[in-house]
């Protein structure tokens, strides 16, 4: 027999795990530590739409849906993106109902890609772009946000990107870690490129919900766009129902068409309880959404002003939960300071080398987690620094 390690694939080999899973397994064995590493929100879904999920079981909805998810589901998804981001979609057509933005994301790839096809990732980003992408047996091509300018895109840097091969870029905002939103004159020129090179832009809206400063645009919003846009969103942020495994993904027909036959014989379906509960949020949810949108903005502030006071300086990003300051005064590269921070304070944070090259130089710090426990956050991280300089 060979060694078993001979059976894995080359793909799956090569690999590496998640840089944020060895922070959380070092905190997980450590007594104290205040957590501003995780990516998801610290507030219980809303009970009318735990109730409705409730409701569902007691009236014996246990069974599969359509592949594509309830057609009351896509329906309100329909009349949801058509209210808050002026999109029209077809709810038989253009919409499926998936297991969180992340199965969204897996299967856009997986229907778009063919072997040495490429993608651009702008980063940092969510760890699981370039991943899904090589796990289709694509190539993601890196380019680099702009760090001196929020960590927006350069178009210009992004156009050199491209190649013969390219098919589509992936881009997030408002973003995970940066908390950079694009405005509609910034999508614009990224739509623009992608007109001129008749590429596909895969449009990563998961926190859409979260925006404080400004209107939130979606891509697919943009002149000339939906017909380019594959929008991935869900209900694990804004609506605060991680658990549930719960996202959905809008496309044109022919391309939901195709994902829709990976979906259907990976997935089957989203399951029918968490399908019941998203209705509920979309059709009664916004006044929570509400309240959690302004606590984060709340907490956003607070984070701001105060590391910007340690000498951490950060942008005020515009949307997510998330701030991602400069550690660069410290001398120690994100990994070390994220490290040396847990062990001597015990504050995670997330090293902001995980999310791409520019990210290095950098933390991620998530604020959803209660103000009294980002003060003490705060309390600690200026103690480790004052340490630094003594
Ligand atoms: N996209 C981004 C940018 C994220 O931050 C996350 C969650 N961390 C996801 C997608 C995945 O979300 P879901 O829980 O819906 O799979």
């Amino acid at each position: 027999m060979k060694t078993t390690n001979a059976y894995l694939s080359k793909t799956v080999n090569e690999l590496k795990p998640s840089g944020i899973r060895r922070f959380f397994d070092l905190a997980s064995g450590m007594e104290g530590v205040i957590s501003l590493g995780v990516g998801e929100p610290d507030f219980v879904t809303p009970w009318t739409v735990r109730e409705a999920a409730i409701l569902s079981l007691e009236q014996g909805y246990t069974s599969y849906t359509a592949n594509a998810g309830l057609l009351e589901l896509r329906q309100e998804i329909a009349a949801y993106m058509a209210r808050e981001f002026q999109v029209a979609y077809q709810p038989d057509s253009e919409i499926i109902v998936t297991v969180g933005a992340s199965q969204a994301i897996d299967i856009a790839f997986r229907s778009i890609l063919d072997p040495g096809d490429e993608v651009i990732v702008v980063e940092p980003c969510f760890v699981s772009y370039s991943p899904l992408v090589s796990l289709a047996g694509g190539t993601p091509v890196h380019v680099q946000a702009e760090t001196e300018q929020e960590f927006k895109i350069s178009p210009k840097k992004l156009e050199s990107a491209i190649t013969s091969k390219t098919k589509a870029i992936m881009i997030c905002s408002p973003n995970n870690p940066t908390g950079t939103m694009l405005n509609k004159e910034e999508l614009q020129k990224i739509a623009e490129i992608a007109e001129r090179y008749d590429l596909l832009v895969i449009s990563d809206e998961i926190y859409a919900e979260l925006v404080y400063d400004e209107v939130y645009t979606s891509m697919a919003a943009i002149n000339g766009m939906k017909e380019r846009t594959i929008l991935i969103s869900g209900f694990s942020k804004g609506f605060a129902m991680t658990g549930w495994r719960l996202g959905f993904v809008c496309a044109p027909k022919e391309i939901t068409a195709a994902m829709l036959k990976v979906h259907q014989y990976g997935i089957m379906c989203a399951p029918i309880m968490a399908q019941y509960a998203g209705l509920e949020a979309m059709r009664n949810g916004q006044d929570e959404v509400e309240e959690m949108r302004k606590s984060y903005r709340r907490r956003r502030n607070y984070m701001v002003s105060s590391l910007n006071e340690l000498g951490l300086s950060c942008h005020s990003p515009g949307g997510a939960f998330y701030v991602f300051p400069s550690i660069q005064t410290t001398g120690l590269t994100s990994d070390q300071f994220a490290e040396q921070l847990l062990m001597e304070e015990k504050v995670a944070v997330v090293p902001g080398s995980v999310f791409g090259e520019s990210g290095e130089g950098y933390i991620r710090c998530s604020y959803a987690t209660s103000i009294e426990q980002l003060q003490e956050a705060i309390k600690r991280i200026r103690r480790f620094l004052e340490k630094q300089t003594s």
